[in-house]
């Protein structure tokens, strides 16, 4: 992989560029309009191309992940795009957790994503992909001493989660006698959804109390950046209109105390084109129209356009998308393996997918559709038919009631928006996981081999003692 040879998406050094009056300016619906022909739609046409999805099963095994690089890139681009403004530095740190597959990571490390890493396992694999530490993002609520050791070596920026973790940098740091690149994840009210588990309360003080720390410890830290992940799949833009007033409202106080942050940092949460399951479900409805994305662009630029030099002469607005960028360009392809008409749920069909390849299932209810074929679609009598898994479990339900024509044995099946949280939360009750194909230029290429018995129990040790059967204590 050559990701290090790409040019790279760090926001430029201001020290070393000459002086330009920052011009921030309220961008206007009108200005993002060209952005409008772009997102989620582009993306999902982008599909087109996977082609024939009944040979690829033939040919990878049934259930299959399927990820379109072109989909892929062209999501990426629309986000940045859409949420790049004159006056300010857009850095785009693409979340592992989301979808950590080698192959996204480093197609999207490609199109200039940073990583932005929630553990220390995530954090080995952006190196090992060539990802400099300085275009690490470390968050979550736990890092390991050692994990914090080579991140500030490496010179990641490190989001701080709590006091402890406060403390423990400040000991790292002194001990390898370095600055580390410092973050304050923050959080606030905004609901009685909110997320306060993570980072530290502006509501209760707890963050200029963590001001005024990372102030004492002097040349160990160097607050750089203002950080806030206020939730996953966020319908409401007015929530990161908010979160800018509170970082920048904290930024202001950390220059008074003679600290210079340049980062706000708005993290993830924004949403993709999948639909929440009516229990769940916001009023206007959830699920994209093609523009999604760009109210919360708006909600973000606007208010850091209103307020110059909380973050200096030229902000670095950094996003932390997971879904948002992934989610569209994943399918599971999948079989019907049998029909069945269940008690008080009328006509359903099993496939061999279920909620341990599309765990999201529980929250969101997913398009699926049979894989194009003229002799279906033009066969009537489409009916409302519960799409099950092949778990042993009564929750193990892909769809209730979607509409679709009789299905026969061995039709394959098509998931959409599976890219987001599928296969990082996948799990392997009864059944090993499935291959994972990428569509690009070349064709078909696995990036994840169908995992067999033998990969799932390759760590088990069987006690000497219990080998042959009956054998006794
Ligand atoms: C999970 C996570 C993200 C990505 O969230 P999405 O909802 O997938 O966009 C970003 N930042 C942090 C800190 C996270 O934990």
């Amino acid at each position: 992989m050559d990701v290090k040879k790409k040019k790279s998406a760090a926001p430029r050094s201001t020290a070393r560029r000459p002086y330009v009056a920052p011009k921030l300016e309220l961008l206007s619906p009108m200005g993002m309009q060209k952005h409008r022909t772009v997102d989620i739609a582009s993306a999902e046409s982008a599909f087109e191309d996977i082609g024939d999805v009944g040979a690829l099963l033939a040919e990878f095994g049934s259930p299959l992940y399927i990820v379109s690089e072109k989909a892929l890139r062209a999501q990426f681009r629309s986000f940045r795009d859409t949420f790049t403004a004159p006056g300010v530095d857009t850095v785009v740190a693409y979340s592992y957790k989301t979808n950590y597959l080698p192959a996204v990571c480093s197609i999207l490390h490609q199109e200039g994503a940073w990583a932005e890493v929630v553990s220390g396992m995530e954090y080995d694999l952006a190196r090992s992909l060539g990802m400099p530490g300085a275009q690490i993002v470390f968050n979550g609520p736990y890092k390991r001493r050692e994990e914090l050791e080579r991140a500030v070596a490496e010179g990641a920026l490190v989001n701080v989660d709590n006091f402890d973790e406060l403390d423990l940098l400040i000991e790292v740091a002194g001990a390898l006698r370095k600055t580390a690149r410092t973050g304050l994840r923050i959080n606030f009210q905004h609901g009685p959804q909110s997320w306060t588990k993570f980072g530290f309360s502006a509501d209760n003080g707890d963050v200029i109390e963590a001001l005024g720390r990372v102030k004492k410890a002097g040349r160990s830290l160097n607050l750089e950046a203002l950080h806030n992940h206020s939730g996953t799949f966020q319908v409401n833009p007015n929530i990161y209109a908010k979160a800018a007033q509170v970082l920048i409202g904290i930024a202001r106080r950390a220059r008074e105390l003679g600290m210079a942050p340049t980062i706000a940092d708005f993290g993830g949460g924004y949403p993709s084109s999948i639909r929440l399951k009516p229990a769940f479900d916001v009023q206007e409805g959830s699920g994209a129209n093609g523009r999604h994305l760009v109210p919360f662009a708006e909600a973000i630029v606007g208010a850091l356009g209103r307020s110059r030099k909380a973050f200096g002469e030229r902000p670095v607005m950094m996003l932390e998308p997971g879904r948002a960028v992934v989610d569209v360009a994943m399918r599971l392809a999948c079989t019907v393996v049998a029909r069945k008409n269940v008690v008080g749920r009328g006509d359903a069909i099993i496939v061999d997918a279920g909620v341990n390849l599309l765990p999201t299932a529980y929250w969101y209810d997913h398009g699926i559709d049979y894989a194009a074929s003229e002799k279906l679609r033009s066969a009537d009598g489409s009916r409302a038919t519960s799409v099950f898994g092949p778990l042993c479990m009564q929750v193990d339900v892909l769809r209730e009631r979607v509409m679709l024509p009789p299905m026969p044995i061995g039709a394959p099946m098509v998931v959409s928006n599976v890219g987001a949280y599928c296969l990082t939360q996948s799990m392997q009750f009864i059944q090993p996981r499935p291959a994972v194909v990428l569509m690009g230029s070349k064709g078909p290429e696995v990036i994840r081999k169908r995992e067999t018995r033998s990969d799932i129990f390759a760590l088990d040790k069987l006690p000497a003692r219990l080998k042959s059967r009956g054998a006794g204590n």
